[in-house]
């Protein structure tokens, strides 16, 4: 069988569509038999529960997981097929297990023993927080709560598949044909080529269609002078999905009513306090008080940005005041003035070679660890996918991952992202996928990166690294397993920083940054960095603002369920907001964030994640970016904490180890320019 278990790395050489169905049916099948063999004899032990059931699934996960990264990294309608036979199989098996009364009971019975106090404590994290996942499964439910609750949980999934269905389909339905070359005045040359090519007019007489899709939507916001087209497509944009047959409201009412009928069933306040359960965040409070210190900074800021860039379009002959689709516009104008560089300024002095280079120069700086290419020595799925080994200081290998860089269209999901290959499993080391979308080499021409591409890099690797430098030996919660997920982008988003790090870019003490010219070796302008890292600044508190919005939005309609959203709309954005949301604004009605995707009640993750890895990147600054002795210090203790411990330990535990005290929200504040 190739895909034969997690104790090698993939087969990827031998790899046949045609075995996934069989190879997978055979692993269900003896996953199926073996968990129904658990559930008659499962004992209240950690041996005899949790680690018998990791032993079942292992296996068919690990070949599970091979063909998910393939769907992403090597498609094709043949594997399509293949993983949608066995998908709902997967499906019904996670459930039965989740959902696992024998299980459950055992896990129970465990924790009241007198031999709970012994396990360590990774184990009782474990063990605790897969009950806790199944009690939000509802396990704990009997007779009619119980009936009640599976229904509501098929009437959410049916309900949230249609609201983001109905915003796809709102979104396909408009389209504006522009047909005066007037209307597409100040748009970039490739943007009009794709929007004539779609209205099958001329690149310069048109016509050109736009419709909402971002690639088609933004850019008009941001490049087009026609200011009236700008209005209409604002408003078309805001009111997707809001009236007729497509319209979201109610959906929205019903989605917000079965969310509030499920937490009363589990027992809890309000969905809030479901979400948050499973989180990081120790409750409503505290989220409620981070989203309010940041309002507290950001709100003044973003006025005072307001105010700026509305003198600005006034004297570039703007007359009045600015409305919300004249923001976006004028804002790109005053960027181009101050910090514009351009992609194809900043891409030779970013090629791949080098900046890999840099990047594994500042792992063997922060964490003592050496990263070696070991291409060949493994299958891969491409020749471009590259493989690299990652040493301690004593040069023992302890990981391994595969980077797989360019952008392939045809078969290649876009975006970027770290996968596990295999977990840390005692002696087994762990390996990870790094997949980026960047522009290929051609030619002689290596690959050469945008800063933006290589802030990705440097945000895949921060998972990775903690992946694959985790000290936790049960892969339930080695790496990124069992990490509570408001804190699972803490080490990506910290990496980042150095990116922004003048040593790391620009070298140090005769040593050569990262950011070389391909051709000439020449360093990257010091002007050039300057305007780099102050566009990372630019209208820091509108954009703060407007995901505090999004934020405290999310939270309070599912704190209400029974209101009128409109009305909870219209309450948070008058805090929320500088330029108040149009009368039949329904931006709600395409929320696919928290109304379809798994944000429900957590959108404000992603600012709690900002504020750990800036916390995380103040120590290294309050220790000293200069002295070299105390950045290695501080890269170590980070190591040994935050990418060490994984998903054994609280992650605010974890940052107190790291950081001596309790996450603060000064150091974003620092680093976005609003204090
Ligand atoms: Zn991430």
């Amino acid at each position: 069988m190739l895909l034969a278990g997690p104790g090698e790395v993939p087969a990827f050489d031998r790899f046949q569509v045609a075995e996934v169905v069989p190879d997978l049916t055979t692993l269900l099948d003896r996953a199926s038999t073996a968990f129904a063999e658990l559930e008659i004899s499962v004992a209240p032990t950690f041996i005899g529960s949790v680690a018998r059931l990791t032993a079942i699934t292992e296996p068919l996960w690990w070949a599970w997981g091979v063909v998910n990264h393939l769907m992403g990294v090597g498609n094709s309608p043949e594997l399509r097929a293949a993983h949608a036979q066995i998908q709902p199989r997967m499906v019904d098996l996670g459930l039965r297990i989740g959902q696992s009364r024998a299980l459950y009971a055992a896990y129970c019975t465990l924790r009241d023993s007198p031999t709970w106090a012994t396990l360590p404590e990774i184990e009782q994290r474990i063990v605790g927080n897969a009950m806790r996942d199944m009690e939000l499964a509802g396990v704990g439910l009997e007779g009619s709560a119980r009936e009640r609750f599976q229904a509501l949980e098929r009437d959410l999934a049916e309900l949230q598949t249609s609201f983001s269905n109905r915003v796809l389909d709102a979104t396909k339905a408009y389209s504006l044909l522009l047909s005066d070359p007037r209307e597409v005045d100040g748009l970039p040359a490739s943007w009009r080529a794709r929007a004539a090519a779609a209205a099958g007019g001329d690149v310069e007489r048109g016509p050109w269609q736009v419709t909402l899709d971002t690639p088609s939507y933004l850019p008009v916001m941001e490049h087009a002078r026609a200011r009236q087209v700008r209005e209409q497509l604002y408003r078309a944009f805001v009111t997707r999905a809001a009236d007729g047959e497509l319209d979201n409201q109610p959906v929205i009412r019903r989605i917000l009513a079965l969310r509030a009928e499920k937490a009363t069933l589990l027992g809890k306040s309000d969905f809030v306090a479901v979400s948050l359960a499973a989180k990081m965040a120790p409750g409503a409070s505290a989220v409620d008080a981070l989203l309010a210190e940041l309002r507290t900074a950001a709100r003044p800021k973003a006025l005072a940005e307001l105010e700026e860039l509305t003198a600005f379009a006034r004297h570039h002959g703007h007359i009045g005041d600015l409305a919300l689709w004249d923001v976006p516009f004028w804002a790109e104008r005053l960027r181009e003035q101050r910090y514009a560089y351009t992609d194809e300024e900043v891409r030779p002095f970013f090629a791949l070679p080098a900046v890999l280079d840099g990047l594994f120069a500042v792992l063997q700086r922060l964490f003592g660890v050496s990263v070696r290419a070991a291409d060949g020595s493994v299958p891969v799925w491409h020749p471009d996918v590259r493989f690299f080994t990652v040493h301690d200081g004593a040069g023992v290998r302890r990981a391994a991952f595969y980077l797989d860089p360019y952008s392939r269209p045809a078969d290649k999901r876009g975006g970027a992202w770290m996968d596990v290959s295999r977990d840390r499993y005692e002696a087994r080391t762990p390996v990870a996928y790094l997949v980026c979308n960047q522009t290929p080499p051609l030619g002689d021409t290596p690959s050469l990166m945008t800063f933006r591409e290589v802030e990705t890099l440097f945000h895949e690797m921060g998972h990775g690294l903690q992946h694959m430098l985790t000290a936790v030996t049960r892969p339930e919660a080695a790496g990124i397993s069992n990490v509570e997920w408001d804190a699972v982008e803490l080490p990506s988003q910290f990496l980042e920083n150095w990116c922004y790090d003048p040593a790391t870019i620009l070298g140090r003490e005769g040593r050569p940054g990262l950011a070389r010219h391909w051709q000439t070796g020449a360093t990257l302008p010091a002007d050039l960095f300057a305007r780099i890292c102050a566009a990372r600044t630019y209208r820091a508190g509108s954009t703060c603002l407007r995901q505090l919005y999004f934020s405290q939005l999310d939270l309070d309609l599912h704190r209400s369920p029974g209101a009128d959203p409109l009305a909870v709309q219209r309450r948070v954005a008058s805090a929320n907001t500088v330029i108040p949301p149009l009368a039949e604004d329904r931006f709600l009605c395409s929320f696919t964030h928290i109304f379809s995707g798994g944000y429900a009640a957590g959108y404000y993750s992603y600012k709690w994640a900002e504020v750990l890895a800036a916390d995380a990147f103040g120590a290294f600054i309050e220790a000293g970016l200069d002295d070299e002795a105390a950045v290695q210090a501080t890269g170590r203790r980070f190591r040994d904490t935050v990418l060490a411990l994984g998903g054994g330990t609280h992650p605010l535990e974890v940052f107190r180890r790291f950081r001596g005290r309790e996450p603060q929200v000064a150091a974003l504040l620092r680093q976005t320019g609003l204090t």
